[in-house]
């Protein structure tokens, strides 16, 4: 049984002063509040439920910085992008894609993410040529969660065609490539690598987009694994709206709304191509919508409607998608920040009763813990010890607490004010660093000399 003790905390039922945590293996046991600090807890300022970042391509962490430049194609765009990240992720071994994959792992836990959802779909050698362990790359992302201590939900990707008119994947797409029946043999196979990780790991499955899956390679992904999470990418593109608008005769919300029982079990990253009717009737399911805030900027895919989905009851997380930066803080006021610049508003997302932080970080908490299918999301007892810790003699929160104390962290703050991470009740952050943070980015330093070589 471990102890914290933290001057305030942020409780299922708000605010509490002076709370000792009991934790008993991967759960809380207990909460206590006006209690004294007891030799041997772990004292901290400010506890929270730390969020589950709801979607990642991990070895795209490495292409950071190397696509800012304007190419001899005046409309560089998301499509551009794609091709130098097709190009890049050919020269990647099993060996770079583990040093990537922890290195970027402890970057979220030292941001005060406890948990990923790592949607994968790097899987084949360069050539598209199965390894001899058809789920190598799987246990490569698993082996990175065993050393970096990360709460994994590992999501295989089902990637069929390199577009809706189901043209062969191009040479930067082949290593994704699988039938549904090899796809089926990859999901078990990756649940095998997932068994000598803690029990708080998960598996799920993703169809990666209704522009690299049939209806019936689909249809095949959802009965896979009835109950596991099920994601997908949905709407990020406009060009991608019209590519399944013509290929499918839907616009991509409608058609998956009309086709599929969307409902808690799934989330759709991004959907920031949606008319009004499309964001009602999808928060309705209960599926939660994966923003990436950062990414969606990086990338100039568009702006979700947060005021409209979060009115409706919609249930949304964060992601970091690219990788490009690794911050929970930034995400969360970036998304914040898209809805003021879009609507000439200010604390665009706050209610009469939460103020914009406390919305944003509880939001991100349900949300995330819900896409990961973890038991986490909220400090009570029973629940997954899914923690952070922020510190509060950072200079930005000084004399800050309860709500305020939140606003100031996402807007004033980054993510240095997080002093402790615990995953599933192992305390992996500590002084704002990674207990392995040195080995760890030797590590992924070597990696990145190699491929700058090539
Ligand atoms: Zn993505």
């Amino acid at each position: 049984m471990i102890r914290i003790w933290a001057e305030q905390a942020l409780l299922e039922g708000g605010w509490a002063s002076d709370v000792t945590l009991a934790i008993d293996g991967c759960k809380i046991a207990g909460v206590s509040t006006g209690t004294l600090p007891e030799a041997g807890a772990t004292r901290v300022g400010a506890l929270l439920p730390a969020p589950a970042n709801l979607h990642s391509h991990a070895f795209q962490r490495a292409m950071a910085g190397l696509t800012e430049r304007r190419g001899p194609d005046p409309r560089d765009s998301f499509w551009t992008w794609r091709q130098l990240m097709f190009r890049f992720l050919d020269q990647l071994t099993p060996d770079d894609v583990q040093a990537i994959a922890t290195f970027v792992q402890m970057e979220m836990l030292e941001a005060g993410y406890a948990a990923v959802a790592e949607f994968h779909y790097l899987h084949h050698a360069p050539g598209g040529v199965p390894y001899a362990r058809l789920a190598e790359m799987a246990a490569r992302i698993a082996a990175a969660a065993e050393q970096s201590g990360i709460g994994l939900t590992l999501l295989p990707v089902l990637y069929q065609y390199g577009g809706c008119d189901r043209r062969a994947l191009g040479p930067g797409q082949i290593r994704f490539g699988n039938d549904p029946d090899r796809f089926a043999r990859l999901v078990e196979e990756a649940g095998q690598a997932l068994s000598t990780l803690p029990a708080d790991a998960r598996l799920g499955v993703a169809p990666h987009s209704l522009r690299a899956v049939s209806p019936e390679g689909l249809a095949a992904a959802i009965a896979l694994r009835p109950d596991a999470p099920l994601h997908m990418h949905l709407a990020e593109q406009v060009a991608e709206v019209d590519e399944v608008q013509a290929a499918w005769g839907a616009r991509p919300v409608e058609w998956l709304l009309a086709h599929a029982q969307v409902d808690a079990r799934w989330c759709l990253i991004h959907c920031t191509q949606m008319e009004r009717h499309e964001t009602l009737a999808l928060a309705a399911t209960g599926a939660v919508a994966g923003l990436c805030p950062i990414t969606e900027s990086s990338l100039g895919d568009g702006i979700f409607d947060g005021v409209a989905w979060t009115g409706a009851g919609g249930n949304w997380g964060i992601g970091s998608d690219s990788n490009i930066r690794i911050t929970l803080t930034e995400e969360l006021r970036t998304l914040d920040y898209s809805q003021r610049l879009r609507d000439r508003s200010r604390a665009a997302l706050a209610t009469p009763e939460k103020s914009t932080g406390r919305v944003l970080f509880e939001g991100a908490a349900k949300g995330g813990a819900q896409a990961a299918a973890r038991d986490a999301g909220v400090i009570a007892p029973g629940r997954l010890a899914d923690l952070m810790a922020l510190d509060t003699s950072h200079v930005d929160l000084e004399g800050r607490s309860g709500d305020t104390l939140l606003d100031a962290c996402v807007f004033a703050a980054d993510d240095r004010a997080v002093s402790d991470v615990w995953a599933a009740g192992r305390h992996l952050v500590s002084g704002g660093e990674h207990v392995q943070r040195h080995a760890i980015t030797s590590a992924y330093r070597a990696v990145l000399r190699r491929l700058t070589a090539l």
